[in-house]
């Protein structure tokens, strides 16, 4: 089997590639290299040992995903590929529909001129807005996004939807993240984001290393137990694993399905950054700040709907991901 992956040299996407090659499948990627590097080329190949085919393009071109699918014959696509700065797609709007929706048209557009009907999406919690309940199950309210980004989220799934309506045979596994984080237990590939990091786990793994200062708690007056704010962070491996099996169950199904990635259980950044000190010894200076605008105080995944149709749940625990993310970070370092 033959698998399609856009954007299999970023964080999530390198760790799925991982994946798919240890199970045998064999690995298309296509990637621009907009936020990731040629490298994780190699790194993925030390990992695993096996090879892959790499495209360095960008998934809006036409000509490129024509001759992607006439030099292969595609069983599935995963579709990573996506900008994802939540605050980056405030500024820039056009960019963000322009980039996430036109990709995702064109990719749909090809697979189906090449007979392709799997398409497995990196949806996100984002689309659930402010939750209407918690555990949020797959039936919840969505739309109620606060942010461009979220929107192109939103928007894509409702796409997917309609294209599965006019050709039924499309399948569509539309996978909904909450927070992925950690990294591979090599410490060869993991999370880099360009620039001065907007996610909370980059940013601490940046404070305990040196790199920034101090980390800013962005309010500790929410409604949670401790008045910070409450996500459901999930390994990024798990988050790959879970790939795998939306894959073989889209193989024997035909429809459109939704599926919550995450582990169950909410923690609180100040959570995070006393079990990042307990795991890894290591100081994290902080300071309490204003809200972030657009921040929802508690987010967390009834994630049994995909236990019970995919048979996937999450195995590692908070402190695996805050071991693996600074391991990650300690040996870009050592690396330099
Ligand atoms: N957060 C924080 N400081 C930061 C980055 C994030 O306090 O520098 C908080 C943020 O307010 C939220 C949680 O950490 O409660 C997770 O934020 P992140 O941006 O990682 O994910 P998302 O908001 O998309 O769930």
């Amino acid at each position: 089997m033959k698998i399609l992956v856009t954007g299999g040299l970023g964080f999530i996407g390198s760790h799925t590639v991982v994946e798919l090659l240890e199970d045998g499948y064999e690995v298309v990627v296509i990637d621009d290299l907009s936020n990731s590097s040629l490298e994780i080329i190699d790194c993925i190949q030390k990992i695993t040992g096996k090879d892959f085919s790499f495209y360095q393009e960008d998934v809006c071109d036409l000509n490129a995903l024509e001759k992607i699918f006439s030099e292969h014959k595609i069983d599935a696509v995963m579709h990573f590929a996506g900008y994802k700065a939540v605050g980056e797609s405030v500024r820039e709007p056009i960019m963000y529909y322009e980039n996430n929706l036109v990709s995702t048209l064109h990719l749909c557009k090809k697979m189906l001129e090449h007979d392709c009907f799997n398409f497995i999406f990196s949806s996100s919690a984002t689309v659930y807005g402010d939750p209407e309940k918690l555990p949020i199950t797959e039936d919840c309210k969505v739309g109620g996004t606060t942010n461009p980004y979220g929107t192109t989220k939103y928007m894509i799934e409702r796409i997917l939807n309609d294209i599965h309506i006019a050709n039924p045979k499309f399948t569509v596994m539309v996978l909904r993240y909450f927070n992925p984080i950690g990294a591979h237990e090599s410490g060869l590939i993991g999370e880099k984001p360009n620039g001065i990091p907007n996610n909370l786990m980059p940013y601490i793994v940046r404070v305990a290393s040196g790199e920034l200062e101090i980390l800013s708690i962005f309010g500790n007056d929410y409604d949670t137990p401790d008045g910070t704010g409450v996500r459901d962070y999930i390994h990024v491996v798990d988050l790959a694993k879970g790939h795998l099996c939306a894959l073989k169950k889209a193989f024997d199904s035909e429809g459109i399905f939704y599926y919550n990635l995450g582990t169950g259980t909410g923690y609180s950044v100040l959570d995070l950054v006393k079990n990042f000190e307990k795991v890894n010894g290591v100081k994290v200076p902080y300071k309490i700040v204003e809200r972030r605008p657009g921040d929802i105080a508690s987010c967390y995944a009834d994630p049994s709907k995909a236990y019970r149709e995919l048979g996937w749940k999450a195995h590692f625990g908070l402190d695996e991901m805050m071991r693996d993310s600074y391991h990650y970070i300690l040996k870009q370092h050592e690396d330099v």
